[in-house]
């Protein structure tokens, strides 16, 4: 607790996330990162616990999502290092459905098509990407409930986005080789503008992004 206490202390230059382990954080500091901040590339650990922060956490990502119009936000998107995400394949608050999914496996995959995707973590661009038309998953959502069903089309495509989320993957990763290339400027850009926050200290260190993550995972995984 000490480490954990000491590293809150250090953290206060960053503000936004100085306090995210309080227990009484305020889940409306929970910002989208962007690319490359490095955990879009961690491995998320299963959730072993749901309690009254998390939820709080849980609508704060709704809110984020249909602030950002987007379908999909998974827990990575948000620096938190834990198998979930939520969407509304509409995209609109009031209409469509919720979706909560903690701990999702997808499983089944049926026949392939591929869309257009873009993500809310690469603002601006949009590719390609070949998904299986029809899933199943299991998950639970989030009161403890399991959730078992097949999916298909644009609901089966935001499942696999978010999951990848979960696993480090972005959709750039499994768009063709070519069409990367095509975009190799805007993500030089955005490489740019992370690097030199992140030494001005307006976003944080590798490190601390690492340390932050170990704690939230020692809470709740
Ligand atoms: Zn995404």
């Amino acid at each position: 607790m000490i480490a954990t206490r000491f590293r809150l202390t250090s953290l206060t230059r960053f503000g936004v996330l100085f306090d995210m382990l309080d227990p009484d954080f305020d889940p409306a500091k929970l910002e989208v990162i962007l690319f490359p901040n490095p955990m879009l590339r961690y491995q998320a650990k299963p959730v072993r616990k749901v309690d009254l922060r998390l939820r709080k956490i849980i609508q704060r990502m709704f809110d984020l999502m249909y602030e950002h119009r987007g379908v999909g936000l998974a827990a990575t998107q948000v620096a938190l290092p834990l198998r979930m995400f939520v969407m509304n394949p509409t995209g609109d608050q009031g209409t469509g459905k919720e979706f909560v999914m903690i701990n999702p496996e997808i499983s089944r995959p049926r026949s392939n098509e591929e869309a257009e995707e873009g993500c809310l973590s690469l603002p601006g661009l949009h590719g390609n990407v070949v998904r299986s038309k029809t899933i199943r998953v299991n998950a639970y959502d989030r009161s403890g409930n399991e959730i078992k069903a097949d999916f298909s089309g644009f609901e089966a495509r935001i499942i696999q986005h978010e999951t990848d989320h979960l696993n480090g993957t972005l959709f750039i990763d499994r768009m063709k080789e070519g069409a990367i290339l095509e975009m190799a400027g805007e993500l030089e850009a955005l490489t740019t503008d992370f690097e030199s926050r992140q030494r001005t200290g307006a976003i944080a260190s590798n490190e601390t992004w690492q340390a932050l993550a170990s704690d939230w995972e020692a809470l709740y995984c």
